[in-house]
């Protein structure tokens, strides 16, 4: 086993080796997905990342209890407690349940997770399957006097908590300048002070999700679901918290106030959080038009794309960079990542056609020690990916005659690339075989090409036998002004 990971923690800023508190088991916590729209890169980053880190310490030999959450209540459009619920503002405007809006967006999340090869968690818990949960940590914190209920509405006291324990050691926020900062919005005189976040709040007779409590029928505040599934199913305390950089103010901040005001102590030992995605150097924005969802990226569908991507290309994308680095989208890093995911497939298949030499002259235990140390380094994927550049310029120099391996060689390649390739990076092969969409639409449109330029040379037999024999393989095309489309039947 090697077992020497060590890796950046967000509240001590600083690389730690990474000791399970309970060993062999390791409890990870990752916030998942608001469902109410169609999942985008922004959801792919955090899911990606740690699907490295949870099939990484499955590798080691650790048994991981996986949790990544799903939100469907609670989450308002302002993170500052105001707002419409996001998921009943889109069930108004599809005309939709509520709970249609959370099944529709989320069916959607996990088809585009399991194209990107990413696994399931080993719980995706529900915020409105905890409100049980949710109200006996209010009540806790109540207790404990960290609370305290207005109209119906229960707010926490992040002053009366700062007393005590530290709010903002997480984020590195100064509680003086936040008060300074932090915009007092109408309809939030019920609080003592701005920065004090709603643990319950009392529902308007429209809002439409609502639940009995002991202050008023109403729903949980977006920062609490997180605290009370996590101590559920991880128990009071447990090793990582993942999520994307966005969340670490406030909602990671609020949930150790929580936590730590509820049960008296801190719930969560590492802090890890991903860098955030930029399009052509902008922030991602509805607004900017640049907002691109996985299902368009895949099939190229919007104006700001070249060309489709493949799940796989996004994903050797992504583990390109390093967690903890910006990421900068654009058609020609795409591209160049495309490239790269095919060399190394390409690399991959040259290893399986070697004949193997008597003696070999390649060593093979030092680069799989590259391998180990890359991902113990607080998995430096970038890393991972040029040793096993290295290791493919070695098998293509084996190929042209330059360099040996031997037959046991050959075999622990392989397994070198089922290991780290395939378990750990998460990435397969999609270039060949059946099934497989993008080489099948690179195809289709080679072929419609094709029967174009027949028909402007006014090739019409050519033409027809063209159609005629994709209709005789199942597959029907519909002329177009320019071009045309195709469907299997
Ligand atoms: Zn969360």
């Amino acid at each position: 086993m090697q077992n020497r990971l060590e890796i950046y923690n967000s509240i001590t800023r600083s690389k730690e080796p990474f000791k399970p508190l309970h060993p062999p088991f390791v409890g990870l916590y990752v916030c998942g997905p608001t469902v109410y729209s169609d999942a985008h890169l922004g959801h792919a980053r955090p899911a990606i990342v740690f699907d490295l880190l949870f099939r990484y310490l499955t590798h080691l030999e650790f048994k991981v209890r996986y949790i990544r959450n799903i939100t469907d209540v609670g989450h308002l459009e302002n993170d500052a407690d105001e707002g419409e619920d996001k998921i009943e503002k889109k069930a108004r405007l599809e005309h939709l349940e509520p709970m249609e809006v959370v099944q529709k967006y989320l069916n959607n999340y996990l088809r585009n997770m399991e194209q990107l090869n990413v696994l399931h968690p080993s719980i995706e818990p529900r915020a409105s399957g905890h409100i049980f949960e949710q109200q006996k940590l209010v009540k806790s914190i109540l207790e404990k006097g960290y609370a305290y209920e207005v109209n119906g509405s229960v707010y926490f006291d992040v002053l009366k908590y700062n007393e005590k324990y530290h709010y903002g050691k997480l984020s590195g926020r100064v509680l003086e300048e936040l008060q300074g900062s932090t915009r007092s919005l109408e309809g939030q005189d019920e609080k003592r002070n701005p920065f004090d976040f709603a643990l319950w709040k009392k529902a308007t007779p429209e809002h439409l999700m609502k639940w009995p409590s002991p202050w008023s029928e109403g729903f949980p505040g977006w920062h609490l679901e997180c605290s009370a599934m996590s101590i559920k199913y991880l128990g009071e305390t447990f090793d990582i918290h993942g999520g994307g950089m966005d969340l670490q103010f406030p909602h990671h901040e609020c949930e150790i106030a929580q936590s730590t005001a509820g049960l008296g102590k801190e719930t969560v030992k590492y802090w890890m959080h991903n860098n955030m995605i930029t399009i052509n150097g902008q922030k991602m924005a509805r607004s900017l038009g640049n907002f691109i969802t996985l299902d368009q990226l895949f099939s190229g569908e919007h104006a700001l794309l070249q060309q489709s991507y493949s799940p796989m290309t996004i994903r050797f994308f992504l583990l390109q960079a390093h967690y903890r680095s910006t990421v900068d989208f654009s058609n020609e890093a795409l591209q160049a990542a495309e490239k790269g995911y095919r060399k190394l497939m390409k690399g991959i298949e040259t290893l399986s056609k070697l004949k193997p030499s008597p003696a070999s002259t390649i060593d093979i235990s030092s680069l799989k020690n590259k391998c180990y140390e890359a991902l113990n380094d607080d998995l430096n994927s970038p890393v991972l990916l040029s040793t096993l550049f290295d290791v493919i310029r070695n098998i293509n120099s084996a190929y042209d005659g330059n360099e040996k391996l031997n037959a046991a060689d050959i075999d622990s390649l392989k397994n070198l690339f089922s290991i780290f390739v395939n378990d750990i990076l998460g990435l397969k092969d999609e270039t060949s075989g059946k099934g497989s969409e993008k080489l099948t639409g690179d195809l289709m449109k080679i072929i419609i090409n094709l029967r174009q330029d027949a028909k402007s040379r006014k090739e019409w037999a050519l033409s027809d036998h063209i159609r005629e024999e994709l209709k005789k393989a199942g597959i029907t095309l519909k002329d177009l002004k320019d071009g045309a489309e195709w469907e299997v039947e």
